[in-house]
């Protein structure tokens, strides 16, 4: 079984690898190049299925399954910012550190050192005939000051509830445990394994 990711992000993809051992996991760029995808949803399951088709329609082969992840961060008291724009929060190409840097000034503006925050991620499967959206999310807080260099995006200022340390301090097998996204995939891997099995008998 081949599966698909409809990321580029070598954060995502280290993430979901380490939780398909096993399994042949490759970023759709290694097969299709780069390519531009207009995330034009209203929210977090939205955008992962546009991804998830968008790579699938492309491919147009009936023995892969395609797996996506939208995912960001949410601030209560910044009015639930960034959400879904986490990726461009600072400009659209902006980079990870850029976007951090916003919120973190947004945080100063507001006379906020910390703020309740949670990760969410909307995972999406799609192959020959379904389409299946699974959602994780992480409570916690966001800080004013970025601390290590574990994780990446928001890692350094997102301190997990229950914990002292980043997400950029703590060691990975931590984020694995309580991420968002570790939640999203748990759920979508029974789906991923019986759409596999599903794939293999029809052929
Ligand atoms: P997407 O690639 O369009 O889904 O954007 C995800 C955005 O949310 C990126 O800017 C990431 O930095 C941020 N993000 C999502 N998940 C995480 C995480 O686990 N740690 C840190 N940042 C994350």
């Amino acid at each position: 079984m081949q599966i698909i990711l409809a990321t580029s992000n070598k954060g995502k993809v280290r993430e979901i690898r380490t939780l398909f051992e096993g399994e042949e996991v490759l970023p759709f760029a290694d097969l299709l190049g780069p390519m531009e995808i207009e995330e034009n949803g209203d929210t977090f399951a939205q955008n992962a299925l546009i991804k998830a088709r968008a790579i699938f329609d492309t491919l147009k082969r009936d023995d892969v399954i395609v797996v996506s992840d939208d995912s960001g961060i949410t601030v209560p008291a910044l009015g639930n910012e960034p959400g879904i724009y986490s990726a461009r929060y600072a400009g659209e190409g902006a980079s990870d550190r850029e976007n951090l840097q916003k919120l973190v000034q947004k945080l100063k503006e507001k006379g906020l050192s910390s703020a309740p925050a949670y990760y969410t991620a909307a995972i999406a499967v799609v192959a020959p005939g379904a389409a299946y959206v699974m959602h994780g999310w992480m409570h916690g807080k966001v800080i004013d000051t970025p601390r290590g260099e574990g994780g990446f995006g928001y890692d350094p200022i997102f301190i997990p509830e229950g914990f002292d340390q980043t997400l950029g301090e703590l060691a990975p097998e931590v984020k694995k445990r309580l991420s968002h996204r570790s939640k999203a995939l748990r759920l979508a891997k029974p789906i991923i394994e019986m759409l596999g099995r599903t794939l293999v008998i029809g052929h």
